[in-house]
């Protein structure tokens, strides 16, 4: 009997990734886009005008990961001009940073921005409660990934938690609803100082798709400090993975 399941588990192989630190995403993986100015800018025009949530700029050109849900739409429309690649590693502490420009070679992650309490504290062990503010699901899964077989983020004491109450931070999805507002509220205030706010997915960092709609409420954003803002439609686990291991200080870009 048991060496069935032996040989079950033997033919699985190793599942894990034995260095999170060293991944490399396939290339048809939609990550950090590069942006080439051309002589002849239509094909870039055309494809502002056909992105759902407007991230594209034309004077000057730039794309803003905050509001990209990375459908690829834009790549097919102007080849020439903007390519994405596989680079995973765009969180960032500052929601300027992505805003993607023809220079820009990687996302920034701007370690001055990181509150000095933060890896002292919480780099050997940080719980996370999450809240999905009308979130689709995706984001959430992705999440759930982090601590899966293969990711494994539990080695390094990073875990959610069932209670903001048992929790270091929070992590926001979703481009918050009027009606998941005031739930967040409540959840942030449980939170034990000093508390970290990560916002993941392009919809929580702009709205995405619903950003104009009347059904949102983004006070919040307004009202606290973001300690990370993570794209992705959804962000992948190692978007995740990256930035907060920077933000904890067991890595740097
Ligand atoms: S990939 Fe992003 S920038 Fe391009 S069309 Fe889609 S949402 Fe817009």
């Amino acid at each position: 009997m048991i060496y069935s399941k032996i040989k079950v588990l033997h033919s699985h192989g190793w599942q894990y990734i034995p260095d999170l630190n060293d991944v490399t995403l396939t290339e048809e993986f939609r990550g950090r886009p590069e942006l080439t100015v051309t002589d002849d800018m239509s094909d870039v025009e055309a494809a502002a005008k056909l992105c759902p949530t407007g991230a594209i700029s034309t004077a000057p050109f730039s794309l803003d990961l905050g509001r990209c849900l990375f459908c690829g739409e834009c790549a097919l429309r102007a080849p020439r001009n903007i390519r994405f690649t596989n680079d995973y590693k765009i969180g960032t502490t500052s929601r300027e940073a992505l805003v993607v420009t023809p220079e820009t070679k990687q996302i920034d992650f701007h370690p001055e921005l990181v509150r000095k309490e933060i890896p002292k504290l919480f780099s050997r062990s940080l719980k996370l409660r999450q809240v999905s503010a009308a979130g689709d699901a995706s984001i959430e899964m992705e999440l759930n990934a982090t601590g899966n077989v293969n990711f494994d983020f539990g080695r390094y004491g990073i875990e959610f938690t069932a209670s903001p109450r048992h929790s270091d931070g929070v992590v926001i999805t979703g481009p918050i609803s009027k009606n998941m507002s005031e739930p967040l509220d409540i959840c942030y205030a449980a939170i034990p100082e000093p508390k970290i706010t990560i916002i993941c997915g392009s919809e929580a960092c702009s709205g995405g798709l619903f950003s104009e709609s009347k059904a949102i409420d983004r006070h919040f954003i307004e009202q606290h400090h973001v300690d990370l803002w993570l794209p992705g439609a959804p962000t992948h686990p190692m978007t995740f993975i990256d930035a907060v291991m920077n933000l904890i200080g067991k890595k740097q870009r």
